[in-house]
Parts: C-alpha cells; structure tokens; sequence
C-alpha cells in the first residue's frame, strides 16, 4: 500500500518595517529552494517598480528573478500546478484575497513563503498582513535599526509630508525608527501647515 500522500502545504510569513531585511530572507529562503532544485515561482506587486520590474531587489542590493502582478488572484492565475515553492515579497499591496488563496496553493502542497509590511506610515496594522500572520504556520519578524538612534525599529517613518496610504519609495523618503523616534506626524506636517487652525488645537 501506498501511504506517501505528497508533500504537506506550508505558509511562512516575515514581516517588519522597511529596511529591516524581509527581501533578504525571502531571497535567501529561495535561492536554498532553487539549489535544492525545487521548482519556485516568485511574484510581486507591478506597483513596486523601484529598481526593476523583472526582479526582486534588496536594499543592500541582492536580487532574484521575479513576476510582477496585478493582484492576488493573478497569482493563482500564474502558478504552474507543478510549482514547489512560491515566493511573494510586498504582500501589503496585493489585496484581501491573498489570504484565501495562500490557504488554498498550501491545501495543494505548495510551501508560500510571503514577505510584506506588517505597520503603515502610521504604525497600523496593513492589511492583510496582519490576517496572514493568523493562518501562517511559521512568522518571523524581523527589525530594522533606528536611524535616529541605534535601537532597534520596529516602524517605517515617512519623510516626506504624503497622506496617502501608498507611496512608493526608498532611502530618503522612508526611514526606520524605533518606537521612541517614531513620529506619524510628519506624515501630516506639510498638510497642517497649510491649514493653522488644526496646528493650534494640536
Ligand atoms: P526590506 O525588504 O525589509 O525593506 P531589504 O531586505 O530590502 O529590507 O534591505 C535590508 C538592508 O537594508 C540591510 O541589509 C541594509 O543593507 C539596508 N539598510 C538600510 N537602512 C537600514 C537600517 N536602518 N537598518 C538596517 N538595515 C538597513
Ligand atoms: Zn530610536
């Protein structure tokens, strides 16, 4: 009898502020899957252009070939059936539907390993991150270091005054901080100048 049942689905999930190393470790994860020669697709948000559209980039400059889409359900589109590993870094940006369907490419067999932004520039939880923790089987988070001073950062600091939720960008216009140095206002400082009232009841 045969009892071998294929192997198990699995959701890793690592999450943390900007520059605190998330497409590293995700790069790193499946270039060990790639050398074992398992079969890894790689996908991220078209709207993350920053340095190539074909690739994932680290900050520290590591990359690793990659599909851009559009959202949650163009990855379910592009998964090859006999794909081992999937790897999607910027999750924060594909939707609400990615948390079905990182359960449901798991029920196949598929070890997903996701890599996203668990706070916004406000220090809230940024969807789906947070629900991906829930139904993941492994989290790692991971921290970036204050550049005000030295601890370690848990949040992504905006440095240019833009009320939008996204706003894609690197060095310069994002900074990790620790929870003292963190200042969400900034994000505002430009719009509360332009308008003195709200300044004074601040
Ligand atoms: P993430 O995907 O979380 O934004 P990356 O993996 O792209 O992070 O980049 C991590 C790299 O960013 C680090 O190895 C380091 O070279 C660089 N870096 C820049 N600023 C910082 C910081 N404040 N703390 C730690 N690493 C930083
Ligand atoms: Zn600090």
């Amino acid at each position: 009898m045969n009892f071998a049942k294929g192997s198990l689905g699995w959701i890793e999930v690592v999450c943390g502020p900007m520059f605190s190393g998330k497409s590293e470790e995700l790069i790193r994860r499946l270039r060990r899957a790639e050398i074992a020669r398992q079969r890894v697709q790689i996908f991220k948000p078209a709207i993350d252009e920053r340095y190539a559209e074909d690739h994932i980039v680290s900050h520290s400059d590591l990359k690793i070939r990659s599909d851009a889409v559009r959202n949650a359900a163009e990855v379910m589109q592009k998964v090859d059936l006999r794909t081992e590993v999937i790897g999607i870094d910027e999750v924060q940006f594909l939707g609400p539907e990615m948390v079905e369907i990182a359960v449901r490419l798991a029920d196949m067999g598929k070890r997903v390993v996701i890599a996203g932004l668990d706070t916004d520039y406000l220090g809230r939880p940024f969807h789906p991150v947070p629900e991906l923790l829930a139904i993941a089987d492994e989290i790692t988070k991971t921290l970036a270091i204050c550049m005000q001073c030295g601890n370690p950062a848990k949040h992504t600091q905006r440095l240019v005054a833009k009320e939008d939720l996204i706003v894609v960008g690197a060095a310069g216009m994002y900074e990790a901080r620790c929870r003292r140095c963190f200042e969400p206002e900034l994000a505002h400082r430009e719009a509360l100048k332009e308008r003195p009232e709200t300044v004074a009841k601040t």
